[in-house]
């Protein structure tokens, strides 16, 4: 007796999505921020994802994950002094303090996610499309970081790419 193309496909996909939520429960420490801002492996997020370009795709994923160009994943890399937020240097500058507390974008924050302030569990219930139509408001980690309207700090590409090469060089020097 034959196996349809479609059951098996079906059996692939279901131990693929198993790998993955195994795979993410696994995580360790180190991925702290993405467990802090993902609820895990979701279907609706990841047909969002596809439907998304690269920049909208980038700039959610790495608002998400804490891989980004905010201070506190500088300052671990070690391109930055200091893990501080630049704007109101209360707390460290990540993707948390950004999308939930740092009171420059309370007014954006209210108009695109509905609150003044978050908790971080409040983001993982909201949308992708949410969370890119701020950061696109914002011009967070698109073409710079922009932390306080247009007046607010805002780090030019060709900082950012400074900042990136240098990056890069202390990886290739600390796995060398
Ligand atoms: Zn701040």
């Amino acid at each position: 007796m034959g196996v349809s193309r479609q059951n098996t496909r079906k059996k692939i996909r279901c131990w693929m999505d198993n790998q993955h939520l195994a795979r993410w429960q696994g995580l360790k420490s180190t991925q702290t921020q993405a467990q802090e801002l993902i609820s895990g492996p979701s279907p609706t997020a990841k047909t969002k994802l596809l439907s998304f370009n690269k920049t909208q795709s980038r700039v959610v994923t790495s608002l998400l994950t804490g891989h980004n160009i905010l201070r506190r994943h500088l300052h671990l890399r070690g391109p930055t002094n200091s893990p501080l937020c630049r704007r109101c240097e209360a707390e460290d500058e990540t993707s948390a303090h950004i999308l939930c507390e740092h009171e420059a974008l309370v007014s954006l924050r209210h108009v695109y996610l509905g609150s003044f302030f978050l908790d971080p569990v409040d983001i993982k219930n909201l949308s992708l499309g949410t969370i890119w139509n701020l950061s696109k408001r914002t011009g967070l980690l698109r073409t710079g970081i922009r932390l306080g309207g247009t007046k607010g700090l805002f780090l030019k590409p060709r900082c950012i790419r400074t900042v990136r090469t240098r990056t890069q060089l202390l990886i290739n020097q600390s796995s060398s």
